[in-house]
């Protein structure tokens, strides 16, 4: 007697795009993911990793898991307030508001009064000088990055930059401030040693092929010892008295001095320092999305603004829109995280560990995002054990503790207070699955 092939069970696709919770999935999920859901549990009863009957009973389970994006929020237990892996800046309540808002139809480029096109931004735009008065105009684009390379193709390409051999900086997974000066068609004119540049170089520099004189800050390492650089009011007087346009990346981009990061650049201070044009990323000490500002004189600003690479690099409405709101709103996270009270953090620390039974140990966040390097922000943190890290980082909801000197430890630093009491529930999960794990497994 013929035993039935079992996949001849397997159901068939139609059958299972009649089921009801697939009629459910279709309100989130397009026809394609639906039937590729569909297809691999198909697929895993054709392997014989799935018994035919259950087929279904997977499909309502994946689809009902599945959403329409696969990004997980996370809570940033590490005490790295601009944490690069983790989408850099969260977003304040304003600048979501902000988001969803521009998410449809806006007047983005639109005056509705006149019924006519109006420039692009003009919000933020406003935002940022009302903010930031030393700039006569600002232009937004995608990032700091795209700030830099439009900066050096309009005022260098086929000319030279002006730049300290101290300053060309790697800001992270290999992309190298010189390759991408090099990119736009601008030759790089390095002046000065690694640690020690002179205004002398400079000058020696400075010719009728000077494009213009870039001063990068570099925000993710130290120098120390013996160093010497050009502070940005010297150059700036020798540029001007050689026409040569100074642009000065920030990095990170304070708008304002920050008496907490006394190191770090701002650009009020730069342009008051003479900075033609300064370049700040929006996601990182300004604590908004993704952007690059520039910010500077006006004829300047103008001149980048119509060069046609500005429309390569443009910001999108909704990136506009956080800014806007970042920038007229209260203080975002970020802003809120790096000024976090001591006392404050070990209320919410201690509270935790007590609940828990686990010790509080001092803990030092970071700035993170490629700034202030070195410089320690001082907290606490939950010293659990190391097993425990990619339970929590795999639990629901995801949380990303730092694994340091064979501990998992939790800074609250990034964790807004409301979620303490996530925190609390997913440290409480994991320690009980590490107890049940067999030794060593989670280790
Ligand atoms: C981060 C950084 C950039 C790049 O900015 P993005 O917004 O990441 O593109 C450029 N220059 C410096 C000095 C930086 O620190």
């Amino acid at each position: 007697m013929d035993d039935v092939d079992p996949r001849r069970l397997i159901p068939r696709t139609n059958d299972l795009l009649a089921l009801p919770a697939v009629h459910e999935a279709r309100k989130r999920l397009s026809e394609r993911v639906i039937r590729d859901v569909i297809r691999k549990a198909q697929e895993q009863a054709r392997r014989g990793e799935l018994e035919p009957g259950r087929v279904g009973q997977s499909v309502v389970a994946a689809l009902a898991a599945r959403r329409a994006t696969t990004l997980r929020p996370v809570l940033n237990a590490t005490g790295v307030v601009v944490h690069t892996n983790l989408g850099r800046a969260p977003l304040s309540a304003q600048a979501i508001d902000a988001l969803l808002a521009a998410s449809g139809y806006v007047d983005v480029e639109l005056d509705l009064a006149e019924g006519t096109r109006s420039r692009r931004g003009a919000g933020a735009r406003a935002a940022l000088l009302a903010a930031c008065p030393a700039a006569e105009d600002a232009l937004v684009v995608n990032n700091g990055a795209a700030a830099l390379v439009l900066a050096t193709t309009a005022l260098a390409a086929g000319r030279e930059v002006v730049v300290s051999r101290g300053e060309l900086v790697e800001i992270g997974a290999g992309f190298r401030l010189p390759d991408l000066i090099e990119s736009t068609g601008a030759v790089l004119h390095e002046v000065g040693a690694t640690n020690r540049t002179h205004l002398h170089d400079y000058a020696d520099a400075l010719s009728p092929e000077t494009g213009c004189v870039l001063k990068v800050h570099p925000s993710n390492f130290r120098v120390e010892g013996f160093t010497s650089a050009v502070p940005l009011r010297e150059l700036s007087s020798l540029a001007a008295a050689n026409g040569a346009p100074l642009v000065a990346d920030l990095g990170s981009g304070l708008l304002a001095p920050d008496p907490c990061l006394p190191h770090e650049p701002d650009a009020a201070t730069a342009l008051a320092d003479g900075a033609d044009v300064v370049i700040a990323s929006g996601d990182k000490l300004l604590g908004g999305p993704q952007a690059g500002l520039l910010l500077g004189r006006r004829e300047i600003i103008a001149r980048l603004a119509r060069h046609p690479l500005a429309r390569a690099v443009r910001a999108d409405k909704l990136a506009l829109a956080a800014l806007e709101a970042t920038v007229a709103g209260d203080p975002p996270p970020v802003v809120r995280s790096l000024h976090a009270d001591g006392r404050d953090l070990r209320r919410r620390t201690e509270a935790l560990a007590q609940a828990l039974g686990v010790p509080l140990v001092p803990h030092d966040g970071r700035v993170g995002g490629g700034g202030a390097p070195g410089v320690p922000l001082a907290g606490w943190a939950l010293r659990l054990p190391e097993g425990l890290a990619v339970l929590l980082r795999t639990g629901e909801p995801a949380v990303l503790p730092r694994v340091h000197d064979g501990s998992c430890l939790v800074d609250l630093r990034c964790v807004p207070e409301e979620d303490d009491e996530r925190v609390l529930a997913a440290v409480r999960q994991a320690l009980a699955a590490l107890d049940d794990a067999p030794a060593g497994r989670a280790g």
